[in-house]
């Protein structure tokens, strides 16, 4: 049934949806996904989670079981040989996850459900409208159509949004690739490589296992583009994987096979007032460096805290706008980045893919070159923008540091479970200004030296102290906390008398 009783609905049980709704959920804040599907999708698109997001799912104590559903790849390789080595990633995750969508999805729902959002399928959104106070959310459910009354909403409703055309917001781009063949296959001599791709002349092809038995298969083509709803023909799908991989490895038995384009594309704004867009509502791009569900993801773990504060009261309107400012970029930087990769992929003349190699080769030999693609595709190297003259790692995601004693199991990521910020507070700094927002900062001694740092709840440093002297440093610290944390529960002046530093 759809509440009334909303702080804010999201639109689409995808996975931005689903894990923006358990950390929303988590935080108290009184939640809905309207999901005009049925039943849960059990289609694979997506395969591979990167590092980032298991950091993320870390944080949220999903990891371990999402990487036991699937199979962890230590390198990329790209074409005629080139390899993107992930082994030597500064994460405890330094590989990629192959496992299908729906594990994540459902990982994400079981939580997003227990924490307490109100999940309700075969609800489709037919529009909305908002005014200073909140958003009217047109939906039609199996009984007929009904107005859901929001604070916020967003808009993780996929490729074809509703919320954004609601909104009225185009989608400019093209696409970038047509008539890719997909297929889940079985394979008589399995490749030795757990990824395979390499383009050659008019053909490129994929392959990556699931780890049950099944692999994924990407076909391209150039000789024979179709639109999309020409059937995929299995003859010609192993015709193209022998061409570009030397071999079919045998393929039979499809239990599924298509056809489709891939857009780039990128709405303008992620707010337009009290309504969000997230994931593919956002933006979309080519399959290359499966990067699409990993960007909603990190869509969605950057507004979740940010949308909780504003719901409690705790931030300012112009912690919202920090959303699209942060994210737009990382979308069209995720859109650059698989453009490149499909494009360079398809190249045509072979004096051009020899080239692409030996560039490709040349430069990745090169630590800092490597470094920096192995971060983007795994998205460890993402940061945000900070503020001129804050100290050089904010905006970086904060390293998963090993902490003092038991606190927190031991490890920054878990100190993250709780879904607020964490101050590292080396031992001998003293904290104490903390306590005043002890409701949303949870303060842990690092094992290591660090400086004293305030981390987001969603794994980003938001500040850092390098002060040395003590009462020069507290008074930073009050203000940071202030800026990033809201006003204090607890008044500052009661708090020090309760703990005798401020009686005279
Ligand atoms: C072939 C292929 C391979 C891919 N491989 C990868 C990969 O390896 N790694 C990766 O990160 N990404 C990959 N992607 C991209 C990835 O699948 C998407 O980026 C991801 O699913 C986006 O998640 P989302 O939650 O934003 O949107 P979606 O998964 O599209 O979910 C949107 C949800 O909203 C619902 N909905 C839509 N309209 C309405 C409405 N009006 N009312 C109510 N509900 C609505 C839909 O039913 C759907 O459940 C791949 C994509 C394709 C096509």
């Amino acid at each position: 049934m759809i509440s009334q009783q909303n702080d804010v609905v999201i639109v689409g049980a995808g996975p931005t949806g689903l894990l923006l709704a358990g950390d929303l959920a988590a935080a108290g804040v009184r939640t809905t996904v309207l999901e005009r599907r049925l039943e849960e999708s059990n289609l694979t698109r997506a395969f591979a989670v990167h590092a980032r997001t298991l950091e993320q799912l870390d944080a949220r104590g999903l990891a371990d079981e999402l990487i036991s559903t699937g199979a962890q790849v230590p390198s990329l390789r790209l074409f005629g040989g080139v390899r993107v080595d992930l082994s030597s990633l500064p994460s405890r995750h330094p590989f990629v996850l192959i496992t299908p969508q729906y594990q994540v999805e459902r990982l994400l729902q079981r939580r997003a459900v227990a924490a307490g959002a109100n999940l309700v399928r075969g609800a489709e959104v037919t529009g909305l409208r908002q005014d200073a106070d909140g958003v009217d959310v047109d939906v039609t459910t199996q009984d007929g159509p009904v107005t859901v009354r929001t604070s916020y909403v967003v808009g993780a409703d996929g490729l074809r949004s509703r919320v954004r055309a609601a909104l009225g917001l185009p989608f400019p781009g093209k696409a970038v690739v047509t008539s890719l063949m997909l297929a889940d296959v079985r394979l008589a001599e399995p490749p030795r490589d757990v990824l395979m791709v390499n383009a050659v002349g008019d053909a490129f092809a994929f392959v990556a296992p699931f780890g049950d038995g099944w692999y994924r298969v990407f076909a391209w083509n150039r000789r024979n583009q179709q639109p999309d709803g020409v059937p995929v023909d299995l003859t010609e799908l192993r015709e193209v994987t022998r061409e570009a991989l030397g071999t079919d490895f045998g393929m039979h038995d499809p239990r599924w096979m298509s056809r489709f384009h891939s857009d780039e594309r990128q709405a303008p704004q992620y707010r337009v007032g009290r309504v969000f867009l997230a994931g593919d509502a956002a933006h979309v791009h080519s399959p290359a460096g499966g990067q699409g569900m990993n960007t909603g993801l990190q869509d969605a773990a950057n507004l979740g805290w940010k949308l909780a504060a504003a719901v409690q009261g705790r931030a300012a309107d112009a912690l919202l706008d920090t959303y699209h400012a942060e994210r737009h970029p990382v979308g069209r930087m995720v859109l650059r980045g698989s453009g490149a990769i499909i494009r360079l992929a398809l190249i045509r003349s072979r004096p051009a893919q020899a080239a692409r190699t030996m560039i490709l080769r040349t430069a990745l030999r090169l630590g800092p070159a490597r470094r920096r693609m192995a971060g983007m595709i795994s998205g460890v190297g993402i940061r945000y923008a900070a503020p001129r003259g804050a100290h050089p790692q904010v905006g970086t995601r904060a390293e998963d540091l090993p902490l003092a004693g038991d606190q927190a199991g031991g490890r920054l990521a878990e100190a993250l479970r709780g879904g607020m910020f964490v101050l590292v507070a080396p031992s001998g700094a003293d904290a104490a200004a903390a306590r005043a927002w002890g409701d949303r900062v949870r303060v842990v001694t690092p094992t290591a030296a660090t400086p004293l740092t305030l981390v987001r709840p969603d794994g980003y440093i938001a500040w850092v102290s390098e002060e040395s002297e003590p009462g020069r440093r507290d008074e930073q610290l009050r203000v940071a906390l202030g800026e990033w944390c809201g006003a204090p529960v607890v008044s500052q002046e009661s708090d020090a008398v309760r703990s005798g530093t401020g009686q005279k």
